[in-house]
């Protein structure tokens, strides 16, 4: 877009910071300010090479020690704080469609997330239909088509779909996830790919991973062969944490 063109559009849709409400004039961010955006802390290097939690130099991954994946690796961009939990809450909840180019550029400002993410298809976590309605749109869809529309090489295909309705992943302990999303997603045959092809199943948040890993273990079972998984925040558990 133009500097004249935004700056007139600036003048008639003004911007405010998601978060504390400052007029946005220059920012590489749509919704939040340069300061805001300095709060949210991404995940760097040393990382878990399987699921991407971050580690302390001597430590073995928490997750991994817990859960086993079917993808051959996952990154994060974030860890799950107070600020991009409220993102993705906006962005999900809040009918804020227009914070996923924000969530966007976030996740591939950091280097670890632009490197993984590049020439890969982009695979949304699939919302049923039923979910769907209410909602209107599938925020890893969206997350997913900002991605590709910022990083020419990205691309998305809606691989996946929700054979069954299941119910919201949210307030269920760790088994109880798997079982609840056991079966749930079927490959989408009207659309062919090359099983060589990276794909990168993509979603908002990781917590237990139950879901990630029951498309991932769909992928795989339909023959693809380098299934990875992407999300903006994942749980993290520092012995001593100095996060939120
Ligand atoms: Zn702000
Ligand atoms: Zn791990």
């Amino acid at each position: 877009m133009g500097m004249a063109l935004q700056r007139f559009l600036d003048h008639v849709f003004p911007r405010y910071c998601c978060f504390c409400g400052e007029h946005l004039r220059q920012s590489i961010f749509r919704y939040l300010c340069d300061a805001c955006a300095a709060q949210l802390i991404p995940i760097r290097e040393p990382i878990c090479k399987r699921c991407g939690h971050p580690l302390t130099f001597d430590a073995s991954c928490p997750r991994c020690a817990r859960y086993t994946f079917d993808f051959e690796q996952l990154r994060s961009a974030f860890p799950i704080t107070r600020y991009s939990r409220q993102l993705i809450h906006n962005l999900k909840y809040k009918n804020q469609t227009h914070l996923a180019s924000d969530l966007a550029q976030l996740m591939l400002c950091n280097p670890l997330m632009k490197d993984f993410l590049q020439n890969g298809i982009l695979v949304p976590v699939p919302l049923h239909w039923r979910r769907y309605f209410w909602r209107e749109y599938n925020q890893s869809e969206l997350l997913a088509r900002a991605l590709a529309a910022i990083e020419p090489s990205i691309s998305v295909r809606l691989l996946l779909k929700k054979a069954h309705h299941t119910r919201p992943q949210v307030g269920l302990h760790s088994q109880a996830r798997q079982q609840n999303v056991k079966g749930s997603f079927r490959l989408n045959t009207k659309i062919a790919i090359d099983r060589q092809a990276k794909v990168v199943v993509i979603d908002d948040v990781l917590t237990t991973g139950a879901t990630i890993n029951e498309c991932c273990q769909t992928l795989k079972q339909n023959g693809f062969q380098h299934v990875y998984a992407a999300t903006f925040a994942q749980t993290v558990r520092f012995k001593n944490s100095s996060l939120n």
